[in-house]
């Protein structure tokens, strides 16, 4: 890859428009990371895939702090090949795994923290659903006397398929059915599914001191076109003062849970995030950012290339988009 480098960024800088004002941002979008390949959740980075998107986005690309980016994206003086890099939800290997490569570099990156999990160390709903299908011991889980499905575990492409559609069905749920759901799958266990798995205060604290900003993310991610109007304010809301409480820091940014424009969030929520004194949202929404986006609502994907010269080729082609 290294001596493809200049190459890519030539190619980067023929595609970008000329004029600094019109150029893009591609903010790239991680959760967590994994120490060695998981089949249960096969569209994370292992730690190995990881370090050599770094290295390419250290080599071919101009990698800004999210929050220095958003202003230059807005007064028009982002350089060619603009990338800013984050991390949604606040997965403890960010710390573990992602901080070392992100410093060896000399890389910036944001995590948007769900800020529910940083005292009591629980997991988000969606691992105590991996955790549910990774511990059983039976071939199936059966959910029908809480209104859901029998979900079979007779092979890994079984484990796999019913995984994604509990997430799936769970993702949806009001929080209250949502815990019902959570509540029932930790007593089929018989043991208990949480594995630490979040960021804690402590280590919160440790990333800030090396070029990691810290973002918003909710209180427990729940969709928020879900929830009545009051509600959804005080996720956005509580969440930012709780983490500006661990970091001592004003919290400015944030990230829709899900993150898709008229299904998990609307314009309620757009102004919601607004009003609770956050400077700029992102979605997900594939594709860079332009200086015409809505600044609350800004798209972030991650180039889904398993080999570095397709991953920077999307990456140019999404930063080379017309306006
Ligand atoms: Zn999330």
């Amino acid at each position: 890859m290294r001596c493809a480098a200049p190459l890519i960024r030539t190619a980067g800088n023929a595609l970008a428009p000329a004029e600094a004002g019109k150029r893009r941002l591609c903010i790239v979008n991680y959760h967590r990371i994994l120490h060695k390949p998981d089949p249960l959740l096969d569209s994370e980075p292992t730690v190995d895939t990881f370090r050599w998107q770094m290295d390419l986005l250290a080599s071919c690309f101009n990698v800004l702090p999210l929050g220095e980016a958003i202003t230059r994206l807005g007064n028009g003086s982002l350089p060619p090949r603009a990338v800013a890099i984050t991390f949604d939800d606040g997965y403890r290997t960010v710390h573990e795994l992602a901080l070392p490569i992100l410093r060896e570099r000399g890389l910036p990156a944001t995590v948007f923290v769900t800020s529910g999990h940083i005292e009591d160390e629980s997991s988000m709903w969606n691992d105590v659903i991996l955790e549910a299908v990774r511990r059983s011991h039976d071939s199936a889980i059966d959910l029908r006397d809480i209104g859901m499905d029998v979900y079979p575990l007779a092979d890994t492409a079984q484990c796999k398929a019913s995984a994604a559609a509990m997430t799936e069905r769970c993702k949806y749920l009001t929080p209250e059915a949502r815990d019902t759901m959570l509540r029932r799958l930790q007593q089929l266990a018989r043991e208990d599914l949480t594995q630490h798995l979040m960021l804690t205060a402590d280590m919160i604290r440790e990333l800030m001191q090396y070029r990691i900003e810290i973002g918003g993310h909710t209180v427990t991610h729940p969709i928020l076109a879900r929830l009545d109007d009051d509600r959804a304010f005080r996720e956005i809301a509580d969440g930012k003062h709780h983490l500006e409480r661990v970091t001592g820091r004003p919290v400015e940014l944030f990230a829709y849970p899900n993150g898709k424009q008229g299904v998990d969030f609307d314009q309620r929520h757009v102004e919601m995030v607004k009003s609770a004194g956050y400077r700029a949202a992102f979605t997900t929404a594939v594709g860079a950012a332009s200086g015409r986006d809505h600044p609350y609502q800004l798209p972030r994907s991650r180039p889904w290339d398993a080999r570095p010269l397709m991953f920077a080729l999307r990456l140019l082609r999404w930063l080379g988009e017309e306006q």
